[in-house]
């Protein structure tokens, strides 16, 4: 029997430097994968782990113009040659590695599909960095390069899974996927988001424009939210969308930094509201689209709790009990 949950990731994903006392470090991304190799015996053989594929430049193409995937490339090019880091912007940071890491993150996500589309899993979480859904079509920015959601959401669509529904539950605004969909009305995307907060967008006003229009929704709280508001919230936000939408596939952009305890940020999620909300997201995958699901990792800065948060969303994958 197929294993129901695929955890994909890219040996090149930790190949990405940012420098020493950079939030988004290749620690994290070690941590989790490490705990979750340890964790795979125990999961009743439902989950297994797969290494991705790069991404094509066509890939990237899906989403990116030819002059923002060349300045990247430049930029990790111009870190090798200084013999250390490049700076696109104060936070977002490129080493000689990094346009390969890239590559690994977004082609993580498109062996996800892949996998979905042949049936070798029902769902699957991609551990990758860096992470995506600050990076609009022509900017990096927010720790992100490329991104990866958007990316695996046209190739989806290339692979008939026309409708997508994203999830965003990192704690920041995922203004890069908002502004690629905007327009978009095959396309429903869903933010929510401590507000005020980086990167200052995320408006509940915005709400989609043109063949786009109400299509797009956000969900902005203030910190210090309870996770049961939180929750309530986001289930609200989601009855809302599949009154007008049915999904073909669902991507979650899985930002575990709206944890209680996340140094980047205020809101109060424990491991357990992860758990309960993929359950939810499971649930409507299941009435909508034979509970294909693709979450892929964003942010989350405290190992610690990254681990606990990610074990918690795999065993919520695999339909097993939060522990
Ligand atoms: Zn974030």
């Amino acid at each position: 029997m197929n294993p129901s949950t695929l955890v994909i990731s890219h040996p090149d994903c930790t190949k990405h430097e940012t420098g020493p006392n950079h939030p988004e470090s290749a620690a994290r991304l070690a941590a989790l994968l490490s705990s979750v190799h340890a964790a795979i015996p125990e999961l009743e053989g439902r989950v297994a782990y797969r290494d991705g594929r790069h991404a094509g430049e066509a890939d990237l193409g899906l989403v990116h113009p030819h002059s923002h995937i060349a300045r990247v490339r430049a930029f990790a090019q111009q870190a090798a040659t200084a013999g250390g880091l490049a700076h696109i912007d104060p936070d977002t940071v490129v080493s000689p590695a990094s346009y390969e890491a890239a590559l690994g993150a977004a082609g993580s996500v498109l062996t996800a599909v892949d996998a979905l589309t042949d049936g070798s899993a029902r769902n699957a979480f991609c551990i990758v960095r860096p992470p995506g859904h600050h990076a609009t079509a022509d900017r990096a920015m927010g720790f992100c390069l490329f991104n990866n959601v958007a990316i695996g959401v046209r190739y989806a669509q290339e692979k008939g899974l026309q409708r997508a529904l994203i999830i965003d539950w990192d704690v920041h605004h995922g203004n890069g996927t908002e502004a690629i969909f905007y327009e978009n009305a095959d396309v429903y995307f869903i933010s929510m988001h401590q507000s005020p907060h980086y990167p200052g967008t995320g408006h509940s006003a915005h709400r989609g424009h043109g063949p786009g229009q109400a299509t797009n929704l956000n969900l902005p709280v203030p910190p210090g939210l309870p996770a049961t508001h939180y929750k309530n919230e986001l289930q609200r936000g989601l009855a809302q969308a599949l009154t007008t939408f049915s999904p073909d596939v669902i991507f979650i952009s899985s930002g575990f930094d709206s944890a209680y305890g996340d140094p980047l940020a205020g809101l109060t999620l424990a491991p357990e509201d992860f758990h309960y909300l993929t359950e939810h997201v499971l649930e409507i995958a299941d009435v909508h689209c034979e509970g294909r699901v693709i979450s892929v990792l964003e942010g989350g800065y405290d190992t610690e709790l990254l681990v606990d948060c990610g074990l918690a969303h795999i065993r919520a994958l695999a339909r097993l009990p939060v522990c």
